[in-house]
């Protein structure tokens, strides 16, 4: 079966080979992955009929649950389990040092903390957000009505540098044309904005750890799984210098936790988990890669 792999979807080595076929509840999908850089994608890669099918399932709104309750819940869990608000200020803030530009386009907005953290430093900020439900909840979190899509080829051509901050958080793992759209967010930049980009990180010490049972491998969602080198690889090869690369983890540790009976017990387990992850993150080896970059 090697010899039908294609090179490596992130450093373009031929040293790709199949490594497994994932199976789940939406079926079965072979895994390639590159020798060189340890990237791995699904390959064949799923129709556009099959992911629609699936995001379709996904973004649908439970009927027993109004968008006020939908927001209530949103909320609540972030106040117990603030990791996306933390993402979110880590982001708007690193991309505020990195530039003096105010026009800031989150590309799959989810529920809006990204957008809200970067309006926060006073970014103006436009949102892009497929599914019909986030939209309502980025409209009451954020009062920004997000765009009904991903990145499309006519949002790109009215946009040509027209933002001085992108960010996809969680979302290059999930697209299935990876070139074509960093190529969509040079586009979309100034020639000194910053291309922020977030995704769970292949290489990380619990990845490697987890092997094919890595919980991020969840395809169609998921289709790409990129190391801190591919993903490097590809960004230099589509045109950007990368300014700043960080691994951060972060897991519901305290919702874990919380099953502990004793709350000495939940602290120390506390503090030991946020020292080991800690460490993971001062070597580069933690759960999700944030890549900050600018065109060459
Ligand atoms: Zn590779």
């Amino acid at each position: 079966m090697s010899e039908t792999i294609p090179k490596c979807l992130a450093c373009e080595s031929a040293a790709t080979k199949f490594w497994f076929e994932k199976t789940n509840a939406h079926g079965c999908y072979p895994i390639s992955r590159c020798r060189d850089c340890g990237s791995a994608w699904v390959y064949p890669r799923p129709t556009e009929a099959v992911i629609a099918r699936f995001y379709e399932q996904y973004n649908r709104h439970p009927s027993d649950l109004s968008i006020d309750d939908l927001f209530a819940r949103v909320l609540q869990q972030e106040r117990d389990y603030p990791n996306s608000t933390i993402d979110a200020a880590r982001f708007a803030s690193r991309c505020r040092m990195l530039t003096r530009g105010n026009r800031f386009l989150d590309v799959g907005a989810g529920y809006g903390f990204s957008s809200r953290a970067a309006l926060d430093v006073g970014f103006e900020v436009t949102a892009l957000e497929p599914s019909a439900v986030s939209r309502e909840i980025v409209k009451k979190l954020t009062n920004i009505t997000a765009e009904p899509s991903m990145l499309t080829r006519e949002f790109v051509a009215v946009h040509e540098r027209a933002f001085d901050v992108v960010l996809l958080s969680q979302v290059l793992e999930h697209m299935l044309e990876v070139e074509a759209v960093i190529d969509q967010l040079a586009t979309l930049l100034d020639p000194s904005g910053v291309l922020c980009l977030a995704v769970p990180h292949f290489a990380s010490a619990i990845s490697r750890l987890q092997g094919k049972g890595d919980m991020f491998i969840s395809p169609p969602e998921h289709v790409n799984f990129f190391s801190r080198s591919g993903l490097e690889k590809l960004l230099l090869r589509r045109g950007f210098v990368i300014v700043k690369m960080e691994t951060v983890s972060r897991v519901d540790v305290q919702k874990k936790l919380a099953r502990l009976p004793l709350k000495p017990a939940r602290n120390v387990a506390d503090r030991t988990v946020r020292a080991i992850f800690s460490a993971m993150d001062a070597i580069k080896t933690g759960m999700f890669l944030n890549v900050y970059a600018r065109r060459a």
